[in-house]
C-alpha cells in the first residue's frame, strides 16, 4: 500500500503533466505543494504564488527545476477516505480529478496575470518564512473576500479557456461546472460560457494570453459588469444597514 508521501508525489507528477499538456504556453515549471507539506490553507482549497518556490524547492529537493510559480493545494478535503489507498485501478487519476477545477482556477490567475499572492521581498528567491507570511497574512484573507480582486472579466475569460482545455485533455465534460462562479456571487458557468459565444472553439488553438489582448466579447463584458454591479450594490446596502444598526434584508 502506498504511503502518503508516495501518493503526494504521484499526484503531483500527474497534475504537472496535465498542466503541461493542456496549457503549454506556461513554458517553465509549475510546482504543486500540498497543505500537509508546510502551508496551511485553512481558508481556501488552493492558491497560487508566483514567488512561492522557496517552499517548492524544499519539497521538491533535487527535483526542483528552477524558478516557477507554485500552486498550493489543500490536501485533506477528500483524504478522510483513507480506504481509497486500497482501491484497485487508477486511483491517483481519480484523486487528481478532484483537483482539476482548483488547478484551472489557479492557472487562470497566472495567465490573466491577476493578483496572486506575492511575497513582499526583494530577494531573488524569497525565503520560506517570507512566503509563509504572505500566504497567512491579512492580505490573503482580504483578497479572498474581495470578489473583484483578481477575478475581473479577463480572469473569467481566461478561466473558461483553461477549463475547456483541461477538459479536452482529460475527456471530462464539466468545464462549465469548473468555473464555480456562483461561489463568487456571479451568474453560473453556463451563463459565462454562453456569453463567450464561439470564442472557445474559434480561438481554441491560440495562446490564452494572446486571446486576452483582444477585447472581450460584449456579451461577456455585460454579464460580468451586471453581476459585479449587483454584488457591489448588495454589499453597500448591507454596510449601510449595519451602520444604522439594523439587520440587512435577506
Ligand atoms: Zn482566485
Amino acid at each position: 500500500m502506498l504511503t502518503q508521501k508516495q501518493i503526494a508525489w504521484r499526484l503531483r507528477k500527474r497534475l504537472e503533466r496535465l498542466v503541461k499538456a493542456a496549457i503549454p504556453e506556461l513554458a517553465g515549471p509549475v510546482y504543486f505543494v500540498f497543505s500537509h507539506e508546510g502551508v496551511d490553507l485553512g481558508w481556501a482549497g488552493g492558491c497560487v504564488c508566483r514567488d512561492g518556490d522557496a517552499i517548492a524547492r524544499e519539497v521538491y529537493g533535487k527535483k526542483w527545476r528552477g524558478r516557477g510559480p507554485t500552486v498550493f493545494l489543500k490536501w485533506d478535503f477528500h483524504w478522510e477516505m483513507q480506504w481509497i489507498r486500497g482501491l484497485p485501478g487508477d486511483f491517483i487519476g481519480w484523486l487528481a480529478a478532484g483537483y482539476h477545477a482548483i488547478i484551472a482556477h489557479e492557472v487562470a490567475h497566472l495567465i490573466a496575470d491577476t493578483p496572486v499572492f506575492q511575497p513582499a521581498s526583494d530577494d531573488a528567491l524569497p525565503s520560506v518564512e517570507v512566503v509563509l507570511e504572505t500566504l497567512r497574512g491579512p492580505a490573503a484573507f482580504e483578497a479572498f473576500d474581495q470578489i473583484c480582486n483578481g477575478h475581473g472579466v479577463d480572469y473569467w475569460r481566461a478561466f473558461a479557456h483553461v477549463a475547456a482545455r483541461i477538459c479536452a485533455v482529460t475527456g471530462e465534460s464539466g468545464a462549465k461546472w469548473m468555473l464555480n462562479s456562483e461561489a463568487y456571487g456571479l451568474s453560473g458557468g453556463d451563463a459565462y460560457f454562453a456569453a463567450l459565444g464561439d470564442e472557445l472553439r474559434e480561438l481554441g488553438a491560440s495562446k490564452i494570453a494572446d486571446i486576452l489582448k483582444l477585447p472581450p466579447p460584449a456579451s461577456l463584458f455585460q454579464l460580468w459588469r451586471s453581476d459585479t454591479a449587483a454584488i457591489v450594490k448588495a454589499r453597500r446596502a448591507k454596510r449601510l444597514m449595519a451602520a444604522s444598526g439594523g439587520e440587512p434584508c435577506q
